[in-house]
């Protein structure tokens, strides 16, 4: 696996950490347990890093050095090439022992791993994550020459991975991708981890005030993930004391300018009481938080997937969301949450009042979302994938397209 930006043993929720962190762990590890040994490919981004860490049995994360340690992100295509290099050279060292499949993630990983895909012969699966003309489409455009990379790692990708039909349709409608080569596998949740559980202990656990109705958000801060939308339906809300906790840390170009507006936000409508800030927390700690929780709200301006809407839901809270890409698939409206198409704060508000309304109702709805995370798994996705690298295995690798070599 290819994920030259960001770590799977990184923290996500700040910074550029998020769902795909989250994917790639429980990926790898889920593929490792199955018996399909994987190496993770990263950028080494800071000093100290062991060339090579041995996460689990079959499941390593390799560091290759390229670039200065700490780059931006809007930097690091000028370091592809000497990252495509340092992976090439640790897989010939490999020789028969070397991977047999390249998966790589986000388009920066496609554009490296689509140059190993020709040098080395080796068939190609990409998951892309999110995609710039679906952001574009969403009001947060990208630089033209992402989408122009991300046309041509399509073009000749073996395999295409999304996480639902709807970022298949994307892939076709927006980038002309072959149906053929799109392999839908939603990515999954751990169960182990994301369970029901006691929301008066959880609230004792985090220091919380019970008897007063309580929303969280969890995610990375950045103007697509509509925090200020939250702020601004918590004001509308017609219970004063209901409160909303935020865990997670500015993310991207305009991550701190986003908090400074949901601050100024936060000040303007005389919340300061309401709203509690938490730092990013461990990935496996946050089952409390979403325990605790009457609701979490998810008011993104666009999701390919979801992955803390569907955390939650596993933990019996019911999600109120924007009816946006993959959310729709991870909440029905009415039965295990909400789904909003607008981005009114009264109508946000209306929605969660809905689910606040009665204790019964809300218990039936986190019980609704409980059954609806139960299609997801880590284990599918991962069986699902050991398919894809199988059949990839037997067949031609597609003739060069020409580009990338
Ligand atoms: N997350 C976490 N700790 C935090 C905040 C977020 O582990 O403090 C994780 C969260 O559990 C989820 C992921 O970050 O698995 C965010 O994924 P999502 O698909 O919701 O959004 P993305 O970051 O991909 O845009």
């Amino acid at each position: 696996m290819i994920s030259l930006h960001t770590s799977p043993l990184a923290q996500p929720g700040e910074g550029d950490c998020g769902g795909m962190n989250v994917y790639v762990r429980e990926l790898a590890a889920s593929l490792a347990q199955g018996g399909v040994p994987v190496s993770v490919y990263v950028r080494a981004w800071r000093d100290g890093l062991p060339s090579r860490l041995q996460v689990e049995p079959h499941f390593e994360v390799v560091h290759v050095a390229a670039g200065p340690m700490s780059m931006a992100k809007e930097d690091l295509p000028g370091v592809l090439d000497a990252f495509a290099d340092g992976v090439a050279t640790d897989l010939a060292a490999r020789g028969r022992l070397a991977p047999s499949v390249l998966h790589a993630n986000y388009w920066l990983s496609g554009v490296a791993a689509h140059r190993l895909k020709h040098r080395l012969s080796m068939p190609l699966v990409t998951t892309f994550h999110t995609l710039a003309a679906v952001k574009s489409e969403a009001g947060d455009p990208e630089p033209t020459e992402r989408e122009r990379a991300e046309r041509e790692v399509i073009g000749c990708s073996d395999r295409i991975c999304a996480a639902n039909a709807l970022e298949a349709a994307h892939l076709i409608d927006l980038y002309d991708a072959d149906p053929e080569r799109i392999e839908i596998a939603a990515p999954g949740v751990d169960r182990a981890f994301f369970s029901p559980g006691d929301q008066g202990g959880a609230r004792r656990a985090l220091g919380l005030p019970s008897g007063v109705p309580l929303l969280v958000f969890v995610g990375r801060i950045q103007p697509l993930k509509g925090l200020e939308l939250a702020v601004s339906a918590l004001a509308e809300l017609r219970d004063p004391t209901t409160q909303l906790l935020v865990v997670g840390g500015p993310s991207g170009r305009e991550g701190a300018d986003e908090l400074r507006r949901v601050e100024a936000r936060i000040a303007a409508l005389g919340l300061a009481g309401r709203v509690r800030f938490v730092d990013p927390q461990p990935h496996h700690l946050l089952s409390t938080y979403y325990r605790a929780a009457d609701v979490c709200v998810v008011p993104s301006r666009s999701e390919s997937f979801g992955l803390v809407a569907l955390e939650a839901a596993a933990c019996g809270t019911p999600v109120g969301a924007s009816a946006v890409g993959g959310l729709t698939g991870l909440v029905e409206d009415g039965a295990s949450g909400r789904l909003e198409a607008g981005r009114e704060p009264a109508v946000r508000a209306a929605g969660v009042e809905r689910v606040l309304a009665a204790p019964a109702r809300r218990a039936r709805l986190g019980r609704a979302a409980v059954r609806l995370s139960h299609r997801f798994g880590w284990a599918s996705t991962a069986a699902r994938l050991r398919r894809v690298y199988a059949d990839l295995s037997v067949e031609r690798v597609p003739a060069s397209c020409g580009v990338g070599a």
